[in-house]
């Protein structure tokens, strides 16, 4: 097997257990460099770090799967998908979860969401894309699903050599499925929805805004498939109002909505949230609870200056249309924006809006993405609720 030397200065972090070796951080290779294909990496002196997957033409060169001296086979993506289920049913998880999530789940690159009898994955680089079949036959033997659908529609495969692609990895199944979440009934498009279909990421935050929403009037922005929105008028709201630039989206949250009996309470427009927050200030109107959670506004860390000044905007909109003593309901999502950030950025927000803010709760997401602390990207949310009155 072809052997990779690092150089002796390294960053701490692979010692620390980081899975992510960077090209230049190779001094010498030993075999032939087939791209995607195992390789066995060792420090300066010679010692064993581990076993991972080489992509020359990646800037992450090598991402480790194991540190240990074992064989990378069928059977090993068979017992690390197990473990990752193993670990979801022990948190409580039965019916949908992510069930891999990539490095947190030390399968770097590859994302598996379980929607019941449903698998949809993704493999973002080379070297787990060519384990699908494995991945796809573990999924068989331990769920006996419905169907696995792959959504590797995007960009960052490109980056690994990839082409963008969808499509059933199985014979055809439905792609428009109902899941079930804290007791309401959701539409899942799993073949255009975006991402995999579903946030799931949200699901314990969504259980967050119960207390809040009795008896109130609710806005929500960027709702998608309108998820907290729903939930919102399911925990007793007396208004829910959900808006979302896309149509598509609106058009999915109204049906869920109505799957779940609260179309009189619940409506979705399809409207752009910068534009009419702006204009619902000006008009004066006012919510008891606004909660808004927006794409990620920036990939790269040239433009986080540009995301953050996108989050305070929005926010310092948002904040403006709650009601004296209501609350906001925030949620950043890109893993650039650290969670200092992120709440440094919304309290400039009060401060440019004139308000004072409280923080009833700041949390991360559900359970089913675990976080490995020195990894960065595996805490990406922030979810926040504040209180918010006039000064
Ligand atoms: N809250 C959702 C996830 C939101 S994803 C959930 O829990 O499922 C972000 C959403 O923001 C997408 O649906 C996207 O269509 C929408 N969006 C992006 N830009 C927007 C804008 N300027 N105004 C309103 N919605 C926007």
């Amino acid at each position: 097997m072809t052997k990779v030397y690092l150089k002796r200065k390294i960053a701490t972090r692979i010692a620390n257990g980081h899975p992510w070796i960077y090209g230049n951080e190779i001094d010498t290779t030993d075999g032939d460099i087939v791209p995607g294909d195992i390789v066995e990496v060792y420090f300066y002196d010679k010692k064993f770090v581990g076993k991972g997957y080489i992509n020359p033409q990646s800037q992450i060169a090598v991402r480790l799967l194991t540190r240990r001296k074992e064989e990378i086979n069928d059977a090993f993506f068979l017992k690390r998908i197990q473990q990752a289920w193993q670990y979801r049913q022990r948190l409580g998880y039965s019916e949908n979860c992510r069930l891999v999530f990539g490095e947190a789940d030390y399968l770097p690159a590859l994302v598996i969401d379980k929607f019941n009898d449903y698998f949809v994955i993704q493999t973002l680089s080379l070297g787990i894309d060519k384990w699908k079949d494995a991945i796809v036959a573990a999924l068989e033997t331990l769920f006996k699903p419905k169907g696995i659908y792959e959504r590797n529609d995007v960009p960052v495969r490109e980056l690994e050599g990839l082409s963008q692609q969808k499509g059933w990895l199985t014979t055809p199944g439905e792609t428009e499925i109902i899941i079930r979440e804290n007791g309401l009934q959701f539409l899942v498009d799993i073949e255009n929805g975006q991402k995999t279909g579903f946030f799931l990421d949200q699901q314990h935050n969504r259980r967050a805004i119960q207390p809040l929403v009795k008896g109130a009037d609710v806005l929500g922005a960027f709702t998608y498939t309108g998820s907290f929105e729903v939930h919102a008028a399911h925990y007793g709201a007396k208004s829910v109002l959900g808006i979302d630039i896309s149509e598509q989206a609106v058009a999915q949250a109204n049906k869920n909505a109505a799957l779940n009996g609260l179309a009189d309470t619940c409506k979705f427009e399809a409207m752009n949230a910068f534009d009419v927050l702006k204009q619902w200030d000006k008009d004066n109107r006012k919510f008891d609870v606004v909660m808004l959670d927006p794409p990620a506004f920036t990939k790269s860390r040239e433009s986080i200056g540009k995301a953050v000044n996108g989050y305070k905007e929005i926010n310092l909109r948002g904040m403006k249309l709650v009601k004296n003593g209501g609350f906001l309901v925030t949620s950043s999502c890109t893993n650039l924006v650290s969670p200092e950030l992120f709440l440094q950025t919304i309290n400039e927000a009060a401060k440019d809006a004139k308000r004072k803010i409280r923080q009833v709760c700041f949390q991360s997401q559900s359970n089913d993405h675990p976080i490995i602390w020195g990894m960065e990207n595996t805490n990406y949310l922030k979810f926040l609720i504040v209180e918010v009155t006039t000064l």
